[in-house]
């Protein structure tokens, strides 16, 4: 039998009830949860792997959700995050009636489509028909379902729809790996949400950071990142005038990766400029495209 394998981005407005609804999907079968593990640009939040098949799961980060009113930023991740993924699950809050996205009509570009109308428990009478309806006719393309994550109903038919969606293909992640790796994706996420943090608009979209060494002691965390930026003017930023920029996040990472891992962590951090890190073959290994 043909293997199946994709990445699931799920999108969303705060409290429209995605961790929720990850947790129901994920369930027993998870192999790694993280709060904050991801590759790149995906934030991995769970990895469904069976013998004939691995959903990689991820969501929003939480640096877009909360922060920032970036708009521009935003714009650009949804549309990174609608084109890396094989399916996007957009989840919708019924009983938020101002809940329509403000990259609503990015969404419904997307190829492959699942539209969550999500608490449907909360619903009376026939408000569920007629949203179904409505949103039947706003995204004629889409999969519309209606579920509730916290009563977990509909869910078996969501995996239904997410498994016949899956692309044909080899796991992105070795399936008894996946551990092993997730901590350096922790660590490199963390990195990351500082630089996100700590500096404006195009300069973290310009960064990469990459662990290149992980090594647990006894009582330390011994951990080395590389900072990839394209350009040796983004380097200067991220240093920062006598390196305060570069210090501030690593203070600042330093301090979540101990809370996350609960030991003390040393960690030193480099910034190398590398153009067009994101064409390089490296990168998409990273992203496990190319095996
Ligand atoms: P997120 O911000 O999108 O991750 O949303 P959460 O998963 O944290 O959920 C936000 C709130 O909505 C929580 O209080 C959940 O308990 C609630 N919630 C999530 N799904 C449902 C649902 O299907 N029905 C109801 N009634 N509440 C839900
Ligand atoms: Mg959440």
């Amino acid at each position: 039998m043909s293997h199946r394998a994709g990445f699931v981005n799920i999108l969303g407005k705060p409290n429209a009830g995605k961790s929720t609804l990850m947790n129901r999907l994920v369930g027993e079968k998870l192999s790694i949860v993280t709060p904050k593990a991801q590759t790149t640009r995906h934030r991995i939040l769970g990895i469904v792997s069976e013998d004939e098949y691995q959903i990689v799961f991820s969501d929003t980060p939480g640096y877009l959700e909360s922060r920032y009113g970036l708009h521009k930023a935003m714009m650009r991740f949804v549309e990174t995050a609608i084109e890396d993924a094989d399916i996007v699950l957009w989840v919708v809050d019924v009983t938020d009636e101002g809940d329509v996205a403000e990259y609503h009509e990015q969404l419904l570009q997307a190829e492959k489509l699942i539209v969550l109308l999500n608490k449907v428990d909360k619903l009376k009478g026939d408000e569920q028909a007629k949203l179904e309806q409505q949103w039947r006719a706003e995204a004629p393309n889409a999969v519309v379902l209606p579920i509730s994550a916290e009563k977990g109903f509909n869910i078996d038919g969501l995996m239904g729809h997410i498994l016949k969606m899956l692309p044909e293909g080899p796991p992105y992640y070795g399936k008894d790996e996946l551990t092993d790796k997730s901590e350096r994706f922790i660590a490199a996420e963390i990195v990351r949400e500082k630089i996100f943090m700590n500096y404006r608009q195009e300069v973290p979209y310009a960064c990469e950071v990459e662990v290149d060494s992980f090594k647990d002691e006894e009582n330390l965390l011994r951990i080395s990142a590389l900072v990839y930026v394209e350009r040796a003017s983004q380097k200067g930023i991220v240093i920062g005038p006598k390196g305060a920029g570069l210090k501030k996040v690593g203070i600042e990472a330093r301090k979540d990766l101990e809370a996350f891992f609960g030991k003390q962590v040393m960690l030193s951090l480099f910034v190398k400029v590398k153009e067009n890190w994101r064409n390089d073959d490296r990168m998409l290994r990273y992203f496990g495209y190319n095996h």
